[in-house]
Order: C-alpha cells, then structure tokens, then sequence
C-alpha cells in the first residue's frame, strides 16, 4: 500500500492506471450540477506551497473541497517562513493540527521525502525543485489517453529545458511505466548529466522527431533557474526549439500539443500552436482536477 506520492515512480503500471480510472470517474462528477463527494469529510488537507503555483494549487484546492475535505491553503509569504522557521518546524506544527494530508511545493528537491518521515500524514509532491511533480505527470497521461485512447506505443516528444523541468523527469518515468515510448529534444546544454540512464531516447532535431510524434508536449524555459545563458538569444532558441504554425503542420494529423504552463508565448510556443484545435492546454488543467481527487481519494481512503 502506497501512502504518500513523492515520485511518478512510486507508481507501477497497475497503480497508475488506477488513478486514471478513479479520475475518469471523478470527471464525471463535474458535468453534475452538485460537484461533490463526502468521501473525506472531517479529513485535513493542508497546501503547503513555498514556491508559487496557480494551476497546481488551486487543482489541489479544488480537488480537496469537491472531496469534502477541509482545506487549509499556507503559503510560506505572510507566514513565519519568512521569519526563518524551518521546514521541520514547520511540519511540527502541521502535525500537532492534524494534517491527514500535506500537499507540499517547494524550491528544494527532495523536501516531500524529508516531510514524509516528519509527519504521520500522508505527502503529496506538488512539485520539488527540479526533481519531480507526479500529478502533472498523472494528468498528462490522463489528457493522452483520452485524447487519443492509449498510452502503450505512444510517441511523445518532450521538447525543450529538461535540465530544469521536474515535469520531464516525472512523465519520463511514468511514461516509461506505462509502455509510451518518449524522446527528449532539447539543446545539449539544457539536458541533464546522466540523461542517458533515463528510460528515453534523445535528439537535438526538433524537426526529424515531429513526423513520427503523436504527442509533443513543449516545456517552459525556466529563466527563474538559470545561473547562466544555455542558449545565446531567445529568437535563437525559438528558432531552434520553438514550437509554430509551420513546424505543427509537419505533426501527424491526430497528433496532440502540450504544455504544462506557465507558457511563454513566443517563447517556445507561439499563440497559433497554443490556441489551435491539438492543442490541449486548457483541457490538462481541467484534467488536473479529476487526477488530483483520483490521488488524494485513493491516498486517504488507503486504496492503494
Ligand atoms: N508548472 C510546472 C511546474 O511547476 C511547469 C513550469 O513551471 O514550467 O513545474
């Protein structure tokens, strides 16, 4: 049994795929005109964000309440975080409250596996430094299945800075787990050392991995990470690695497009790729909702 989720790994493919199943039906629910469930009434959800978020905090947030749960939201501003109180302290404090679950983002990786043998309750990883954001990864294999019916045999291009993404890392293993075959495209200074242990392939050609693609999902540059220039101009990158108008007509004609967001419009995606018909943008963050219940129902309940 599985009581925190802290890495896309922790899932084998029968786990994974009963979160999928479970999100499907919590789906469902949303065309209702009464959205929730009791299952977690008198539950505790606390969303511990020390990094900002928009879509992922308030999925969480939303996902808790459809559940009944009670929903405290702590963001380290306004809080004595920025006094200098410790992480571990601060998980104390959760603790003595009675947190059935933390779902925690923050700068640092690894900080949800030390949380976890700090407190009683169960963890969730809303994103760790640049290691690893597993319901994203969740949601994006939700939207492919639906979008496209299967995951097993999928080609899916991950296109841009790998080196900082913990969305690359966490789709890469869970893809991987459930039989997609995945590509990194990215310039050679924004993959990581030891990527050829991942469970991917690798190419710097966008344009020979767009033919064969049934899934291109486009990652952000991640400037608030960069120490240092991985790349000698923006339009330089676009160039090379950017997703437009005439490099998606080259996709097969099924072929989906991805972004987790915050995009940089212009950046490595333009506005015609990110508002077209393939694009899937808006629908993954109305799927993180589904997944994000699917977790936190299945984690408390003690269903996995
Ligand atoms: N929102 C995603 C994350 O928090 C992707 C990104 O920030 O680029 O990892």
């Amino acid at each position: 049994m599985i009581r925190h989720l802290l890495s896309a790994g922790d899932l084998d493919a029968a786990t994974a795929t009963l979160v999928l199943d479970t999100a499907q039906e919590m789906a469902s629910l949303a065309d209702r005109e009464v959205k929730k469930l009791p299952t977690l009434r008198g539950r505790t959800v606390v969303n511990l964000f020390y990094e900002d978020s928009t879509r992922t905090r308030i999925s969480f947030e939303a996902a808790a309440k459809r559940l009944s749960a009670d929903v405290i939201n702590f963001s380290a501003k306004g809080s004595s975080v920025s006094k200098g109180e410790s992480l571990k302290d601060t998980a104390l404090t959760l603790q003595a409250m009675g947190a059935d679950a933390v779902v925690i983002r923050h700068s640092a990786s690894g900080a949800p596996h030390r949380l976890a043998n700090w407190i009683d309750g169960t963890v969730v990883n809303a994103g760790d430094g640049t290691h690893e954001h597993p319901t994203q990864a969740l949601l994006d294999a939700y939207t492919m299945r639906s979008r496209l019916g299967r995951l097993s045999g999928l080609n899916v291009a991950i296109v841009g800075d790998v080196l900082h993404s913990r969305v690359a890392r966490s789709n890469v293993l869970l893809l991987h787990t459930l039989g997609a075959k995945v590509t990194l495209v990215a310039p050679p200074t924004l993959l990581p050392v030891g990527v050829d242990a991942w469970p991917a392939e690798t190419s710097y050609h966008l344009d020979s991995v767009l033919p064969d693609a049934d899934v291109v999902m486009m990652l952000r540059v991640q400037r608030e990470r960069m120490d240092q220039a991985y790349f000698p101009s923006a339009r330089e990158y676009s160039r090379r690695y950017g997703l437009d108008g005439a490099r998606m007509r080259r996709l097969p004609e099924h072929a989906i497009v991805m972004h987790p967001g915050p995009m940089n419009r212009g950046m490595e995606i333009t506005p015609e790729v990110a508002d077209s018909p393939r694009s899937t943008i808006v629908e993954q963050v109305a799927n993180g909702v589904s997944v994000r219940m699917a977790v936190l129902y299945l984690l408390l309940g003690g269903k996995v």
